[in-house]
């Protein structure tokens, strides 16, 4: 961690600037009355894993700070950005439905079922395959691909988890483990598609999610698509993974970020959009190599389209984080450039120029879809 404290003279007074205007504002504490990931760190630490320059810095913390400042006037804290007039609203006030209601198979099922309960217990210790596979033996509707649905009523959404992945392997039976009963509980039909890159290129989250897509509707026809990293816990059952109307970020308030959202237009960690909707916008771009920008990008995208993203109400949209190390990954500098031709590239870049060869292994809990991918894969036209 401690390279993760290297930090010029501005960030560090910035840092403490936003502590001090912090600690007037919440119920947050410096370090010293909290046990890590405390506050400071917690800051620090976002600032320099986001790579955001001074600019952005104070653009940020001026959003942060409106919007502690403005939190009796919202919604009891909700944060739909950009005066959403999804019915999502409405939906999100009616009551959970009681421990005795009865469900029928012809019917579609409820989106707010009496086991959706709440706040989740997030545990994020190590655990082995070998254990989650011996516990989840005993639930014989998973299928291979760790396909399952719902036998009690028709479930609303036909939803395909994508996971990009590489030497990230402690990472997955923590999340089959959190994330299984909670779609269970949620009564949606649900599947996972790992999406691992092999070969030496830098990371490239995005193109693996274009990929993913691509073979997932193959395997089946899904009708919504969560874009899910792997390192995203939901602390919330509530924080229900169906698809809407309008594309929905899911991953609002993360703890390493103290559960804030870094800026209004973040859409990364968890997204999900319908299979149409992807379509429409040609997917995620496939020129971002390297950590940071693809997510931007998306939400470009998807703006341009004329839609709007829904966030979950309040603090169902929160996430734990099983922290991890950013050894020998690189970030992507030239995102910037990228992002001021965002609309330029939105229809030569995406679903419609990719190639690739996957090599595909079903497990009895997730699909493996393991590709090298490399700029070559992904020709653009000139523009
Ligand atoms: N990822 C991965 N291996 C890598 C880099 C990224 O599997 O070497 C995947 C993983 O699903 C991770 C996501 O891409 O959760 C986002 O990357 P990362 O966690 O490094 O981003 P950050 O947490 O810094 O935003
Ligand atoms: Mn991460």
């Amino acid at each position: 961690f401690s390279s993760l404290l290297k930090f010029d003279l501005v960030s560090r007074y910035q840092a403490i600037l936003f502590i001090f205007l912090f600690s007037v504002h919440t119920k947050m504490y410096p370090c010293s009355y909290q046990a890590p990931p405390c506050l400071a760190n917690t800051y620090l630490f976002m600032v320099q894993a986001r790579g955001i320059m001074l600019r952005e810095n104070v653009k940020t913390i001026g959003h942060m700070i409106r919007l502690y400042t403005n939190k009796n006037t919202t919604l009891n804290g909700t944060d739909y950005p950009e005066g959403s007039n999804s019915s999502d609203y409405l939906i999100q006030t009616t009551t959970y439905l009681p421990e005795n209601f009865t469900y029928s198979p012809y019917l579609p099922c409820p989106e707010k079922l009496p086991y959706m309960r709440g706040f989740l217990n997030v545990n994020v210790s190590e655990v082995s395959f070998d254990e989650i596979h011996h516990l989840f033996a005993k639930d014989v509707d998973i299928e291979p691909g760790g396909h399952w649905r719902p036998k009690d009523c028709k479930p609303r959404w036909k939803v395909a988890v994508l996971i990009p992945f590489r030497n990230r392997h402690e990472h997955l039976p923590i999340f089959f483990l959190h994330l299984i009963p909670v779609l269970q509980k949620q009564r949606l039909e649900f599947a996972f598609y790992v999406i691992e890159q092999t070969g030496t290129q830098p990371f490239n989250r995005a193109m693996l999610f274009n990929v993913g897509f691509k073979e997932a509707m193959k395997d089946s026809a899904w009708d919504c698509v969560i874009f899910h990293d792997v390192d995203h816990l939901p602390e919330n059952d509530r924080n229900y993974y169906g698809c809407g109307e309008m594309p929905r970020h899911f991953a609002a308030k993360l703890d390493k970020y103290m559960y804030i959202l870094p800026y209004k237009e973040f859409f990364g960690g968890v997204s999900g959009l319908t299979a149409e909707q992807f379509r429409k916008i040609n997917g995620f771009p496939n020129a971002f190599w390297g950590w940071g920008g693809e997510d931007d990008d998306l939400w470009n995208r998807v703006h341009y389209a004329g839609y709007n993203v829904t966030r979950p109400e309040g603090d169902l949209g929160k996430y734990t984080s099983i922290p991890h190390h950013h050894r020998g990954e690189v970030q992507f500098l030239g995102r910037y450039k990228l992002l001021r031709y965002s609309k330029e590239r939105q229809y030569i870049d995406g679903l419609n120029n990719l190639i690739y060869t996957p090599k595909i292994l079903v497990d009895r809990l997730y699909t493996n879809i393991s590709v090298n991918l490399m700029p070559e894969l992904a020709p653009i036209e000139d523009y």
